[in-house]
Formats: C-alpha cells, sequence, structure tokens
C-alpha cells in the first residue's frame, strides 16, 4: 500500500476532469521540509515557525532565523514557502520567556498578539523573512488575526523592517505578500474586510473548529463534540471562500481538516486552489483526489449543505468517499 501511494508522488494533483489543487505541507523544521518534500509536497503553505523559538535557551537572532527560513527556502526550490509569524501561548511556552499567567491562555496573549505586544521581536522577524524572500518564493502569513486593525498594524511593522534593510542596504525582497489565517469566528464574519487587506487567506481549522464549536480541542471530556464537519462550520467554509473569490485573493486550507479525505468534497466544492496537509496525509489525499472529478464535488457540497446534523454530514460524505473509491 506504502509502495502504491509513493508511486503517486510525482503525479500531478488534478481530478478526472481537470481541477487542480496544489497540495502543500504543514512543517515545523527543515527535517519535516525533507519528508514532506519525498511525499510530493508541491510546496509549504504553513511553517510553523514556534518550533525555531522553542528549541533553545533565548530568542533566535535575526541570522539564526534568516539562515532556517533561507535553508527552507533553497530546499523548496522555487515552489511556494508560506511562513507564520510566531504563534506562541496558548500550548506552546517558552523556557526562556515568562509569559503571564492565564486563566484561558487560548484566549490569551498569544500569535499575533504576542507580535503586536513586542514589536521589536516582531521586526526581527520579518527582517530575517524579507532577507530570506531573496532566495524562493516567501510569503508571510500572520495567526489568529480577529481584526482589520491587526492586519494593518502588522503592516506597518512589516513596511518598517523593509524600509530599514533598504536604508541599510541589506539584501532583501520588498514585495514580499503577507496573508492572514482565518481561525478565529469574527475573522470569517469579516472575511469581506479582510480580503481588502490581506494578499490571501488560510483557513486554519483546528482553531476554527474550537473557536466556532466553543471545543477546547485538547479537552477529553468533551472530544466528541469536536466535529469539523458541523454545519456551522461548513457554513463558515463557505462564507471565507466567496469573500477571498469576490475579491480576486486566494484561499488555501491548512488546518487537520484538511488532510480528511472525508472533506475532500468540500474542498472541491468550494474551489480551493490549496491544501497544506501534515506530511502522511498528502499521498492519501491525493490518491483520492486522482479519481474524484471536481464536479462531484460541488454537487456533493450541496447536499452537505443541506444537512442539518453533523451526523448526516458525516454519513453522507462517507457515502461519497467510498462510492468514489
Ligand atoms: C489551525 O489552527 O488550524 C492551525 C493550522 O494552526 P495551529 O494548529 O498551529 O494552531
Ligand atoms: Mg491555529
Amino acid at each position: 500500500q506504502r509502495e502504491k501511494l509513493l508511486s503517486y508522488a510525482g503525479v500531478p494533483s488534478v481530478t478526472p476532469d481537470g481541477f487542480s489543487m496544489v497540495l502543500a505541507a504543514n512543517i515545523s523544521s527543515i527535517k519535516e521540509l525533507e519528508a514532506a518534500l519525498a511525499s510530493g509536497a508541491e510546496g509549504v503553505g504553513l511553517f510553523r515557525t514556534e518550533f525555531l523559538y522553542m528549541d533553545r535557551d533565548h530568542f533566535p537572532t535575526e541570522d539564526e532565523q534568516f539562515e532556517v527560513y533561507r535553508a527552507a527556502a533553497e530546499k523548496l526550490e522555487g515552489k511556494p514557502l508560506i511562513i507564520r509569524t510566531l504563534d506562541i501561548g496558548g500550548d506552546k511556552q517558552l523556557d526562556y520567556y515568562e509569559m503571564p499567567e492565564e486563566e484561558n491562555p487560548f484566549l490569551g496573549y498569544r500569535a499575533i498578539r504576542f507580535s503586536l505586544g513586542r514589536k521589536d521581536l516582531f521586526k526581527i522577524q520579518l527582517r530575517a523573512l524579507l532577507r530570506a524572500a531573496v532566495y524562493g518564493d516567501i510569503q508571510i502569513m500572520y495567526p489568529l488575526i480577529t481584526s482589520v486593525e491587526e492586519v494593518r498594524e502588522a503592516n506597518q511593522v512589516l513596511a518598517e523592517a523593509r524600509k530599514e534593510l533598504q536604508a541599510e542596504g541589506t539584501a532583501h525582497r520588498g514585495d514580499v505578500p503577507a496573508g492572514v489565517m482565518i481561525e478565529v469566528p469574527a475573522a470569517v464574519a469579516i472575511a469581506d474586510l479582510l480580503a481588502e487587506e490581506a494578499a490571501f487567506f488560510s483557513i486554519g481549522t483546528n482553531d476554527l473548529v474550537q473557536f466556532t464549536l466553543a471545543v477546547d480541542r485538547m479537552n477529553e471530556k468533551i472530544n466528541h463534540l469536536y466535529e469539523p464537519l458541523h454545519p456551522a462550520v461548513l457554513r463558515m467554509l463557505v462564507q471565507v471562500t466567496e469573500a477571498a473569490k469576490r475579491r480576486g485573493i486566494p484561499v488555501s486550507v491548512c488546518g487537520e481538516m484538511a488532510g480528511d479525505v472525508l472533506a475532500l468534497p468540500i474542498w472541491l466544492g468550494l474551489g480551493i486552489e490549496e491544501l497544506s496537509l501534515s506530511a502522511q496525509a498528502i499521498l492519501p489525499v491525493k490518491e483520492c483526489m486522482l479519481r474524484t472529478p471536481a464536479e462531484a464535488g460541488r454537487r456533493m457540497l450541496d447536499e452537505l449543505l443541506r444537512c442539518r446534523t453533523a451526523e448526516e454530514v458525516r454519513e453522507r460524505a462517507q457515502q461519497f468517499h467510498v462510492e468514489m473509491t
């Protein structure tokens, strides 16, 4: 089975009726990038940079970060590389930096909130990213965006970083696109407004499902309520995609849901251009994609959107998956 899957690594990810969707990888290190490329990743849709900050006893310097981002860009040989700025806080802590004690860390001082609270550190990361962008197709992504102001403020720091590098005469690329993660219901509700500020959207379903359903994804007692195929989630996915398409910006999906083969008709139905998956999910999803016409996906999504319960959605998606096998 593994051999058969591996034979798909070099095959383009296109449906039988000619719809292509980039299958990129989620990575947190150069080592994971190598594994992803071996599985046929066509780029990186989410480089989680937390681990660069967690694996040491000090904040990584600009040069330390630059070296890692450049190495990733070079390994990708021109394939796209979306690097997410620091998403610390929540469950991810740093040994060398005291974060505030919080009652609800997932709703707390984390991700873009931390970066905008520590613009000195944020700018170091952005400078490293602009410098590394000389070596490949790097794009920047901001996590946990909930407002237009946050995007503007982050872009302002990005503009400052660019100006500094220019004034110093340091090699860098000025026109690096900056996109946002859609992973909070507020961002879904204002997706039309965010689409005017961002170069692209990437839907982070892990947090989006957690916040939409108010279900802690780590809490075993309520695990069964964590249901990505909930009708509320499906409607949000539609809303985000429509806002992006109206504005003409690309939209991808990078949460774990992207790697669930049952969700494939949803992406085909929505006309999503890119999925970013954990390395081991790339080939199984591609295998399904190779035999699922986008047209069938569109019809299936219409049906799924008419289901009233998550259970109905799951059952129908399961049937569809079997039909396509
Ligand atoms: C997500 O929330 O879907 C996501 C991709 O980010 P993370 O899992 O790193 O929170
Ligand atoms: Mg997230």
